[in-house]
């Protein structure tokens, strides 16, 4: 299945959506206009891609509201030079938002099954994150640290602090924290142990599967 004018018009009222509701980075939308979200989603749902609600995938996991995407995009305040950690690769979806505005993104995904099907569709469609991880996305990724900008995509009930360390002084981390419900957070590091917090709306995210000791 390709992109057609059927599915980029659909998308344009999508955007048309996002607007509405609050969305004002324009690079965000535009990138978010030109990624085709039905390629991302489980076959069966096809028909649904352009709705602004969330939809399942493999492996219990779901796919973020575009809202949500363009949300959280908006808050990474992205450069084209910036170097970014997703933690929750998922359908890949979000990782395409994020390389349509940097080369530099790495991702981890904790489900083996989604991150085989995943891997074969940024295959398919030429998307090339730096690096696609099979692994716990609660630890960060060490090698590559630090980051200026990291994305978790799914709920932590609690800050998880090797993430913070892997920041670049002056860098963001935007994650969803809570257990039912999440209040959106973003956190600037301002040195090696301090960092400013800032809080947002109330979304509901899967939860973030623990590291266990
Ligand atoms: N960005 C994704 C959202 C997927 S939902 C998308 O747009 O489709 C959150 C994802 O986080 C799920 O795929 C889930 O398996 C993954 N996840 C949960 N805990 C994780 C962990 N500790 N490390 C890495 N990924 C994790």
């Amino acid at each position: 299945m390709r992109d057609s004018t059927k599915h980029q018009g659909q998308r344009k009222q999508l955007i048309e959506q996002l607007r509405e509701k609050g969305i004002k980075d324009e690079r965000v939308l535009k990138v978010m206009a030109g990624v085709p979200r039905h390629l991302f989603m489980d076959p069966a749902l096809v028909n649904f891609a352009y709705e602004d609600k969330a939809y399942p995938i493999a492996a219990e996991q779901t796919i973020s509201q575009p809202y949500t995407v363009a949300f959280q995009t908006e808050l990474l305040q992205l450069k084209p030079s910036s170097k970014v950690l997703e933690i929750g690769t998922g359908s890949g979806y979000q990782t395409a938002v994020l390389l349509g505005i940097t080369p530099q993104v790495y991702t981890v995904e904790r489900q083996q099954l989604l991150f085989k099907k995943t891997q074969r569709l940024f295959t398919q469609l030429g998307l090339r994150p730096k690096k696609h991880l099979f692994g716990d996305g609660y630890l960060g990724h060490e090698d590559a640290a630090p980051y200026d900008r990291i994305l978790v995509t799914a709920a932590a009930p609690e800050l998880p602090k090797s993430l913070l360390t892997q920041l670049k002084l002056g860098g963001k981390l935007i994650i969803p924290l809570g257990e039912e419900e999440q209040f959106m957070m973003r956190f600037t590091k301002t040195g090696v142990n301090s960092f400013d917090q800032e809080k947002f709306g109330r979304f509901r995210f899967v939860p973030l599967l623990q590291h266990k000791n």
